[in-house]
Protein backbone atom coordinates (compact mmCIF):
# COMPACT_ATOMS: atom_id res chain seq x y z
CA UNK A 1 0.00 0.00 0.00
CA UNK A 2 1.22 3.45 -0.61
CA UNK A 3 1.27 6.78 1.51
CA UNK A 4 -1.95 8.80 1.22
CA UNK A 5 -2.85 12.07 2.32
CA UNK A 6 -5.95 13.05 3.60
CA UNK A 7 -7.56 16.80 4.94
CA UNK A 8 -8.95 16.93 8.59
CA UNK A 9 -10.05 19.92 10.74
CA UNK A 10 -10.99 20.12 14.48
CA UNK A 11 -14.01 21.90 14.69
CA UNK A 12 -15.23 25.00 16.73
CA UNK A 13 -17.25 22.50 19.63
CA UNK A 14 -13.40 20.94 20.04
CA UNK A 15 -11.18 24.08 20.38
CA UNK A 16 -13.41 25.22 23.06
CA UNK A 17 -13.34 22.64 24.75
CA UNK A 18 -9.76 22.31 24.51
CA UNK A 19 -9.62 18.99 23.02
CA UNK A 20 -6.75 19.74 20.42
CA UNK A 21 -4.66 17.28 22.05
CA UNK A 22 -6.95 14.32 22.59
CA UNK A 23 -8.03 14.14 18.94
CA UNK A 24 -4.57 14.30 17.70
CA UNK A 25 -3.38 11.82 20.46
CA UNK A 26 -6.15 9.75 18.59
CA UNK A 27 -5.09 10.13 15.10
CA UNK A 28 -1.43 9.24 16.06
CA UNK A 29 -1.88 6.63 18.23
CA UNK A 30 -3.96 5.00 14.99
CA UNK A 31 -0.89 5.62 12.50
CA UNK A 32 -1.58 8.97 11.11
CA UNK A 33 0.61 11.40 11.14
CA UNK A 34 0.40 15.02 11.01
CA UNK A 35 2.16 16.52 8.24
CA UNK A 36 0.69 20.02 8.23
CA UNK A 37 -1.43 21.97 10.62
CA UNK A 38 -2.67 25.53 11.71
CA UNK A 39 -5.16 27.10 14.20
CA UNK A 40 -7.16 29.82 12.20
CA UNK A 41 -10.77 31.43 12.07
CA UNK A 42 -12.34 30.46 9.33
CA UNK A 43 -14.39 33.47 7.24
CA UNK A 44 -17.89 33.22 5.96
CA UNK A 45 -16.75 32.94 2.73
CA UNK A 46 -14.22 30.85 3.21
CA UNK A 47 -17.01 28.50 5.54
CA UNK A 48 -19.36 29.06 2.26
CA UNK A 49 -16.72 28.03 -0.17
CA UNK A 50 -15.60 24.81 1.31
CA UNK A 51 -19.04 23.37 2.03
CA UNK A 52 -20.34 24.35 -1.27
CA UNK A 53 -21.01 20.86 -1.97
CA UNK A 54 -24.08 21.17 0.83
CA UNK A 55 -25.43 24.67 -0.81
CA UNK A 56 -28.78 22.90 -1.46
CA UNK A 57 -28.83 21.05 2.20
CA UNK A 58 -31.14 22.36 4.66
CA UNK A 59 -28.30 23.04 7.09
CA UNK A 60 -26.02 24.76 5.08
CA UNK A 61 -26.77 28.08 6.50
CA UNK A 62 -26.54 26.76 9.93
CA UNK A 63 -23.13 24.56 8.89
CA UNK A 64 -21.34 27.66 7.89
CA UNK A 65 -22.23 29.99 10.83
CA UNK A 66 -21.06 27.13 13.13
CA UNK A 67 -18.01 27.15 11.52
CA UNK A 68 -17.29 30.22 11.31
CA UNK A 69 -18.24 30.57 15.52
CA UNK A 70 -14.77 29.72 17.13
CA UNK A 71 -11.07 28.88 16.14
CA UNK A 72 -10.65 25.82 14.43
CA UNK A 73 -7.62 23.92 13.52
CA UNK A 74 -7.02 22.68 9.37
CA UNK A 75 -4.84 19.46 9.08
CA UNK A 76 -3.10 17.03 6.93
CA UNK A 77 -2.79 14.08 7.54
CA UNK A 78 -0.66 11.26 6.12
CA UNK A 79 -0.77 7.37 6.47
CA UNK A 80 -1.27 3.70 4.69
CA UNK A 81 -5.07 4.62 3.46
CA UNK A 82 -5.10 8.03 5.74
CA UNK A 83 -8.60 8.69 3.99
CA UNK A 84 -10.66 5.75 4.75
CA UNK A 85 -8.47 5.64 7.79
CA UNK A 86 -9.28 8.96 9.50
CA UNK A 87 -13.07 8.56 8.23
CA UNK A 88 -12.80 5.38 10.55
CA UNK A 89 -11.37 7.27 13.50
CA UNK A 90 -13.81 10.09 13.46
CA UNK A 91 -16.57 8.05 13.83
CA UNK A 92 -20.27 8.32 11.75
CA UNK A 93 -21.84 11.87 11.00
CA UNK A 94 -23.86 11.77 14.21
CA UNK A 95 -22.21 11.21 17.42
CA UNK A 96 -25.12 8.68 18.59
CA UNK A 97 -24.32 6.48 15.75
CA UNK A 98 -20.52 6.25 15.92
CA UNK A 99 -18.54 3.09 16.92
CA UNK A 100 -17.61 3.61 20.49
CA UNK A 101 -14.40 4.99 20.64
CA UNK A 102 -14.17 7.21 17.35
CA UNK A 103 -13.78 10.84 17.76
CA UNK A 104 -17.07 11.45 17.32
CA UNK A 105 -18.71 9.14 20.00
CA UNK A 106 -15.98 10.18 22.49
CA UNK A 107 -16.19 14.29 22.19
CA UNK A 108 -19.14 14.64 19.91
CA UNK A 109 -22.03 17.09 20.69
CA UNK A 110 -24.64 16.49 18.35
CA UNK A 111 -25.13 15.85 14.34
CA UNK A 112 -23.91 19.56 13.41
CA UNK A 113 -21.38 20.09 16.76
CA UNK A 114 -19.25 16.97 15.98
CA UNK A 115 -15.98 17.85 16.50
CA UNK A 116 -14.12 16.71 13.82
CA UNK A 117 -14.17 16.90 9.48
CA UNK A 118 -12.42 14.50 7.35
CA UNK A 119 -12.26 14.17 3.43
CA UNK A 120 -14.54 11.81 2.06
CA UNK A 121 -12.82 10.94 -1.06
CA UNK A 122 -8.89 11.24 -2.31
CA UNK A 123 -9.86 13.68 -4.79
CA UNK A 124 -11.79 16.25 -2.16
CA UNK A 125 -8.70 16.06 -0.09
CA UNK A 126 -6.49 16.83 -2.56
CA UNK A 127 -9.02 19.99 -3.49
CA UNK A 128 -9.56 20.23 0.25
CA UNK A 129 -5.37 20.34 1.14
CA UNK A 130 -4.68 23.15 -1.72
CA UNK A 131 -7.35 25.38 0.02
CA UNK A 132 -5.98 26.07 3.12
CA UNK A 133 -2.24 24.74 2.23
CA UNK A 134 0.82 26.00 0.39
CA UNK A 135 2.62 22.54 -0.50
CA UNK A 136 5.59 24.43 1.19
CA UNK A 137 3.66 23.88 4.22
CA UNK A 138 3.09 20.08 4.23
CA UNK A 139 6.05 18.62 5.71
CA UNK A 140 6.39 14.69 5.56
P1 LIG B 1 -19.35 14.05 7.28
O1 LIG B 1 -18.62 13.75 5.98
O2 LIG B 1 -19.45 12.86 8.19
O3 LIG B 1 -18.79 15.28 8.00
O4 LIG B 1 -20.89 14.39 6.93
P2 LIG B 1 -21.58 15.23 5.74
O5 LIG B 1 -20.62 15.47 4.60
O6 LIG B 1 -22.88 14.55 5.45
O7 LIG B 1 -21.94 16.62 6.42
C1 LIG B 1 -20.98 17.64 6.60
C2 LIG B 1 -21.18 18.29 7.93
O8 LIG B 1 -22.45 18.96 7.95
C3 LIG B 1 -21.26 17.33 9.13
O9 LIG B 1 -20.01 16.95 9.61
C4 LIG B 1 -22.04 18.15 10.15
O10 LIG B 1 -21.20 19.08 10.81
C5 LIG B 1 -22.99 18.92 9.25
N1 LIG B 1 -24.30 18.24 9.19
C6 LIG B 1 -24.64 17.09 8.54
N2 LIG B 1 -25.94 16.78 8.73
C7 LIG B 1 -26.44 17.77 9.53
C8 LIG B 1 -27.73 18.03 10.08
O11 LIG B 1 -28.69 17.29 9.88
N3 LIG B 1 -27.84 19.18 10.85
C9 LIG B 1 -26.79 20.03 11.07
N4 LIG B 1 -26.97 21.13 11.82
N5 LIG B 1 -25.57 19.81 10.57
C10 LIG B 1 -25.38 18.70 9.81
Amino acid sequence: MTKQRTFSIIKPDATERNLTGKINAKFEEQGLRIVAQKRLRMSRLQAKEFYIVHKDRPFYDELVEYMVSGPVIVQVLEGENAMLKNREIMGATDPKKADKGTIRAEFGVDIGSNSVHGSDSLENAATEISFFFSGLEIVG
